[in-house]
């Protein structure tokens, strides 16, 4: 009998290369749709409704096998299939967010120096500043003109598109820079994207005078019908410009900007839309915003719209009498977010044998937090020997990893916020290497190990 706890391949427990090479197929293509919470809104509404289900806000009553959505403010989705055990016996829930570090246009961004136009940003997440910059960027988001007509912004990405960047020094001028720390050496006020460099050439009156910003309003109100004042109302970011693809002469990874947490949102999709015939609990997903800025705000996970949407299941489902905490109590729930991988050039910030390593399945993670487990969600061991059963049960390649050295740094999900309700919640998700960088690299095993997991979760 071998009692020794051994780490193990996970493509050792793909039964089809094939299945996982499509799925990997079709999580390129959502990665390279979905670059903010918005498109990956949309996208995971789409897909919902291709695969049946509903508007929740169109139902009368449900019954078992419904399968329902609700849309929160175009930022976040929360879906259910309605399962046979009424809804105070517990929900399965696997949670994602959809939101990921970026660079926001700050309200007022526009403003010209030494001929070039340029574009202020508000740097959104936990990110290495240095990593943003000289590299292609894109500009995705929305706009509201005067009428109060939404305006959608998609700069960077298409064929014949241009793309925006923003410069650092070069090293010849650049030795009192290096001398800095890498957190200082990029002032984020220096994080402004370069938008152009030719002057407007109206008629000079004493009213206009041309200039770069002049000809870039121009330009804008020209495409957008928007002037400098609508930048108030918008919501614009600037995301990586390349598209993910497979990485490493055998083609097993994946690199790609914001698989934080998209890797974890698709695959909680996939694995709802993909649910076959009656499950006992309900099943749900949850893809939200505003994570990676301490999930607040009425789009993310600490807002009460969740309970909004259990409210409707309960009402719909005519159990009045049931109390939404008892629901809470009796669920369960994964944070369906990514890990760390054991990075191989950097593997002193971790303590190898308690961390995740590359291509050996879904990161199971029984607590997140710093320190002394300070800010930590810490999974009871009942709870976590209920969720490795389903993954044994399911043959899913698992690992027990934790974020890295004690105290070498942290970091949460929104685990805490649903373990604050009652749900018993535990972290779940790939292990990811240059997390928060504009490349981050996943395991195409591991990703597909996901899906399956958070598929044998849901049934459970
Ligand atoms: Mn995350
Ligand atoms: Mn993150």
């Amino acid at each position: 009998m071998d009692l020794k706890y051994e780490k193990k391949d996970a493509i050792e427990f793909i039964k089809s290369k094939k299945d996982m090479d499509e799925y990997i197929e079709r999580y390129i293509d959502f990665l390279n749709y979905a670059k903010t919470e918005y498109r990956a809104a949309k996208f995971a509404e789409n897909m919902l409704k291709e695969n049946g289900f509903v508007d929740i806000n169109s139902k009368k009553k449900l019954k078992t096998g419904d399968k329902v959505y609700f849309v929160n403010n175009e930022k976040s989705i929360y879906a259910a299939i309605i399962g046979k055990d009424e809804l105070k016996d517990g929900l399965n829930i696997v949670g994602a967010h959809i939101d990921s570090p970026r660079l926001d246009l700050k309200p007022m961004p526009l403003y010209e120096k030494h001929h070039a136009g340029l574009l202020k940003t508000q740097y959104y997440g936990g990110i290495k500043k240095y990593q943003w910059t000289t590299i292609p960027l894109a500009m995705y988001g929305v706009i509201y003109n005067e009428d109060g007509k939404k305006i959608e912004i998609e700069v960077g990405e298409g064929e014949n598109d241009p793309c925006f960047t923003i410069t650092d020094l070069l090293p010849h001028l650049a030795r009192e820079q290096m001398k800095l720390g890498a957190n200082e050496f990029i002032d984020p006020e220096k994080l402004v994207v370069l938008v152009g460099s030719l002057k407007s050439d109206d008629k000079e009156t004493e009213k206009v005078k041309n200039s770069v910003k002049r000809n870039i309003l121009k330009l804008l109100n020209k495409k957008y019908g928007i002037k400098e004042i609508d930048f108030a109302r918008s919501e614009i970011s600037l995301v990586p410009a390349f598209r993910a693809r497979y990485v490493g002469f055998d083609y097993s990874l994946v690199g790609g900007y914001g698989q934080d947490d998209r890797s974890c949102a698709y695959a909680s999709l996939e694995a709802l839309c993909k649910q076959k015939g009656l499950n006992q609990k309900t099943a749900v997903i949850m893809l939200v915003d505003k994570e990676e800025i301490g999930s607040v705000g009425n789009t993310s996970m600490s807002s009460n719209i969740f309970d909004l949407f259990i409210t409707k299941l309960i009402k719909l489902k005519g159990e009045e009498d049931t109390s939404i905490l008892e629901v809470y109590y009796n669920s369960k729930m994964l944070s369906a977010d990514v890990s760390t991988l054991v990075d191989p050039s950097y593997d002193e910030v971790s303590d190898i044998q308690n961390g995740n390593i590359l291509g050996c399945g879904i990161a199971l993670e029984k607590y997140t937090g710093s320190g002394g487990k300070y800010s930590a969600s810490d999974a009871n061991a009942k709870y976590v020997s209920e969720v490795m059963q389903i993954f044994e049960k399911n043959n899913i390649a698992f690992q027990l990893g934790t974020l890295g050295k004690i105290e070498k740094g942290g970091g949460g999900t929104i685990a805490y916020i649903l373990a604050e309700k009652g749900v018993n919640v535990i972290d779940c998700g790939p292990g990811v290497l240059c997390m928060h960088s504009p490349f981050e690299i996943t395991s195409s095993s591991d990703l597909y190990m996901t899906t399956k997991a958070y598929d044998a979760f849901l049934r459970a």
